[in-house]
């Protein structure tokens, strides 16, 4: 664990295997942190913020500092995506992409720090105001395995831009990139005890991080229900609170849609990163009048997703975080099945020569399906996409916001009045038109609903770590007497 600018051991000298899934294999031994350490970790940021430099360092100096975090991980960048399959399973080619977000993030943010500022409002004649951003204070940063680098760096580089202080807690089974970009935070010059890594299991130090009086705020990234339990806790001492949570995203295919376009995106958006994205689009809905036509060329595609060796450059999908989330993955299609809907692709786990030990699943689809399935309510965090038809703009609309996520959608027609007539009735934070990908630095990234709140990886970020202080001043010539006395 990164603690006060120096790897340490946990104070019970206790560790934990960490696993590369897609081979069963143990790849490392981490420290398994207890709440001493939490308690370490927490003193030492709040120590740097408290009489450190990093909050009252020039902007530009804070700036180099960030720009060299995304220099120093250009230049170590096949190692970090190695290190990153290796940890998570994914496919090559999406880690790729997810390294490179990372260091843009950085990079994003390194030349953010000089809009992170205050404004002067209009206030009656003789008075002066003025606003000023401050830094929230310690905050503490809870992550998931899914995108173990990028969601660390979507937390930590606005929390530095905006010159907070952290604590970071990666999630148990992925902990080994988040402590490597610590490290390279450490290289490029963040000071000793503005990024600290605590490593272990969430219910016991994650739960003691939130509750924790000398933490500000608490930024996390997870599934809803431990989002629920978060933000019940950090009621007790006040903290700030912004979550990342789940999805049940919809994406809706129009009859005057590019088809080859819909088919390509739709498989994209659901079986990218093995279907564990918060924003997989795992609802698809279709337009009755090409629903056939659409669904032939879908299954006909779906059996070029070539599944197998993570490290592979072809591959397009890999394997599960665990075999507990393949049971969970399994689960949700068998009972689907039992309720009535079709399997009509997937639906188990395939083996791979030199990855039989490894957690896998096949990309699913299962039609037949009604809206009010669980299958269609409750998110999968899988490969798996349920398929419907719709008949029109209102029906679709309706369905796609009868659910309890509301993090992203896509929508896909060639009607450009009907794409953003539709886009803005969608209940979501993130809409994708003729368009698969959902995130790059800059544009706002989060939910509506039980989805969570606040926004990720653009400019109003820095609200969520900042204060805003104002300042009034008496500037008129004559002494003010408010009491007339
Ligand atoms: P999770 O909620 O199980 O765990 C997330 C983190 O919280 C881990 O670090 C875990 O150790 C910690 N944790 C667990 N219990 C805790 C507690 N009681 N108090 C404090 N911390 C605790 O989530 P996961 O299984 O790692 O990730 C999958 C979920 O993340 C999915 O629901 C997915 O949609 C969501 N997600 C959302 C976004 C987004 O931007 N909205 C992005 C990625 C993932
Ligand atoms: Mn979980």
């Amino acid at each position: 664990m990164l603690i006060n600018g120096e790897f340490v051991d946990s104070s019970s000298g206790e560790t934990f295997e960490t696993y590369n899934p897609a081979t069963g294999e143990v790849i490392a031994q981490v420290a398994k942190g207890g709440k001493e350490d939490v308690d370490r970790a927490v003193e030492a940021a709040r120590q740097a913020f408290d009489h450190g430099k990093w909050k009252t360092m020039p902007f530009n100096k804070r700036a180099r500092i960030l720009n060299k975090v995304g220099s120093i991980m250009r230049s170590r960048f096949n190692e970090l995506v190695e290190l990153e399959v290796l940890n998570s399973g994914k496919a090559l080619s999406a880690a790729q992409g997810q390294v490179m977000q990372a260091i843009e993030d950085f990079e994003f943010y390194a030349g953010s720090v000089v809009s992170n500022t205050g404004e002067t409002k209009p206030v009656p004649p003789g008075f002066f105001n003025y606003t000023q951003k401050e830094p929230v204070g310690v905050c503490a940063q809870i992550i998931p395995w899914n995108y173990p680098m990028m969601m660390a760096a979507w937390k930590l580089a606005p929390a530095l831009a905006a010159g907070c202080t952290i604590v970071l807690k990666p999630a148990s089974l992925t902990p080994i990139t988040a402590l490597v970009l610590a490290d390279i935070c450490r290289e490029a010059g963040v000071p000793e005890g503005v990024l600290n890594v605590v490593t272990g299991p969430g219910s016991t130090i994650g739960g003691y991080l939130v509750d924790h009086p000398d933490v500000n705020k608490v930024a996390f990234t997870g599934e809803t229900s431990t989002g629920k339990d978060i933000m019940a806790r950090a009621s007790e001492t006040m903290k700030r609170v912004t979550l990342e949570l789940g999805g049940k995203s919809a994406n809706v295919v129009f009859n005057d849609a590019d088809i080859d376009a819909a088919v390509d995106g739709s498989l994209f958006g659901i079986y990218f990163n093995t279907g564990q994205s918060c924003e997989a689009r795992s609802r698809l809905f279709v337009q009755e009048d090409m629903y056939d036509a659409f669904m032939e060329k879908f299954m006909d595609k779906i059996q070029k997703l070539k599944l197998g060796n993570p490290l592979a450059k072809d591959t397009h999908v890999g394997s599960i975080i665990s075999a507990q989330q393949v049971d969970v993955i399994d689960g949700y299609v068998q009972e689907a099945v039992k309720e009535g809907a079709t399997l009509a692709y997937g639906g188990y786990s395939p083996e791979f020569e030199g990855f039989e030990n490894g957690h896998w699943y096949m990309p699913t689809v299962l039609t037949n399906v009604t809206n009010d399935m669980k299958v269609a309510q409750e998110e999968i965090f899988g490969p798996v996409v349920v398929v419907m038809p719709f008949k029109d703009e209102k029906e679709v609309v309706k369905l796609a916001n009868d659910s309890k996520y509301g993090l992203a959608a896509s929508v896909w027609t060639k009607d450009h009045g009907k794409a953003h007539r539709v886009s803005s009735r969608l209940e979501a934070g993130v809409i994708m038109v003729n368009c698969p990908f959902s995130a790059f630095p800059g544009l706002p990234f989060g939910g509506y609903k039980e989805s969570g709140f606040g926004r990720e990886l653009s400019l109003e970020t820095l609200d969520l770590y900042t204060e805003t202080k104002s300042v009034l001043s008496y500037v008129g010539p004559k002494p003010l007497n408010p009491f007339g006395i």
